[in-house]
């Protein structure tokens, strides 16, 4: 999944169970990816979903089928901010990959073209999914990670189980309590957006839900002093532009809190804030290009700012 996953567990754990999620979580990703060398793809049930676009519909397993599901009419509902769709234009522009470009914009506006989150049939009883015109791709980036993170927890959960964290390259799942500390809550740190990896801004103690973070330090390059990073505004074509630098958003489930990351990109600090405000089940900690850091009310109290060169803040 292009990053390093790691899981902290309190007590021990036999080495059946986790060689059952490491081997889930590896064939998560070869039947998820849409990334890599046609070797790597092999096993693929989304780029087989891709490569039958316009042509035919392909059968999922549940697994994969659920989570298609999902990212497909989270899209009907906020194209705008999140549309799994995009992937002709995710891979156009290569970012986070070997050759990352910029198209121009008549490339961008033909390969929106494909995007339309609408030109999907989805069938429950049958477990296929057809993307109607050809050259349209799906691309499960913004939530795999989150998806992988639930399933992973339900295995520990299924042998019984029940706390460690979970944590795939910043997008940590809490199971449960921590033992580590007297109040029972585990301490997340959030990456400071402008600092080393595993330079906390502050830190937020949870037990029993997801933090998920997505900034725009990322994946990213940068062409004629422009930077451009890795999450694309689905009504332009072109990476979000908004003065939000990352954001961390913490939800019951991983695969609703990564969904809410990227629906969360858009708008700007004030719009986004409202959003995640009025969104039950869903608190955020936004971090600004200028360095202001605003939790939603409804962590504010577990929220513990570390980092001076940050400015907390109580609204936009
Ligand atoms: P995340 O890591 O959760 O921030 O998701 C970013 C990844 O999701 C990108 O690398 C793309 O593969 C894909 N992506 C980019 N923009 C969008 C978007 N607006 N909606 C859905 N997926 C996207
Ligand atoms: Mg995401």
């Amino acid at each position: 999944m292009g990053t390093l996953i790691t899981s902290v567990i309190s007590g021990d754990v036999p080495q059946a169970v986790t060689t059952e999620v490491c081997g889930l979580l590896r064939s998560l990703e070869e039947r998820l990816t849409v990334n890599g060398p046609p070797s790597a793809r092999i096993k693929s049930q989304v780029n087989a979903i891709n490569e039958c676009s316009g042509i035919t519909a392909v059968t999922a397993d549940s697994e994969v089928y659920r989570i298609v599901r999902k990212a497909v009419t989270a899209s009907r509902e906020y194209r705008n901010s999140f549309n799994a769709l995009i992937g002709p234009v995710v891979k156009s522009w290569g970012i986070g990959f070997d050759s990352p470009r910029l198209p121009s914009d008549a490339e961008i506006s033909e390969l929106l073209t494909l995007t339309d989150p609408f030109e999907v049939e989805l069938n429950d009883e049958a477990s296929t999914v057809k993307l109607l015109k050809k050259g349209m791709q799906l691309d499960l980036g913004a939530i795999a990670k989150g998806y992988a993170a639930d399933l992973a927890a339900k295995v520990y959960n299924n042998h019984g189980v029940n706390q460690g964290l979970i944590d795939l390259g910043g997008n940590v799942l809490a199971m449960g309590g921590s033992d580590r500390a007297a109040d029972g809550l585990w301490r997340i740190g959030i990456q400071s957006p402008f600092k080393p990896r595993g330079t906390s801004l502050g830190t937020l103690a949870l037990r029993d839900c997801s933090a998920v973070t997505s900034g725009i330090y990322e994946r990213s390059f940068e062409k004629d002093g422009k930077h451009y990073h890795h999450m694309i505004n689905p009504a332009t074509g072109y990476p979000f532009e908004t003065d939000i630098a990352s954001v961390t958003v913490i939800a019951a489930t991983s695969t609703i809190a990564d969904l809410w990351t990227t629906i969360l990109q858009s708008g700007g600090l004030a719009q986004s804030h409202y959003k995640a405000e009025n969104e039950s089940g869903i608190e955020a900690v936004f971090v600004t290009k200028e360095r202001l850091v605003l939790p939603t009310s409804g962590i504010r109290d577990v929220f513990t700012h570390t980092d001076n060169d940050y400015k907390l803040i109580s609204h936009p």
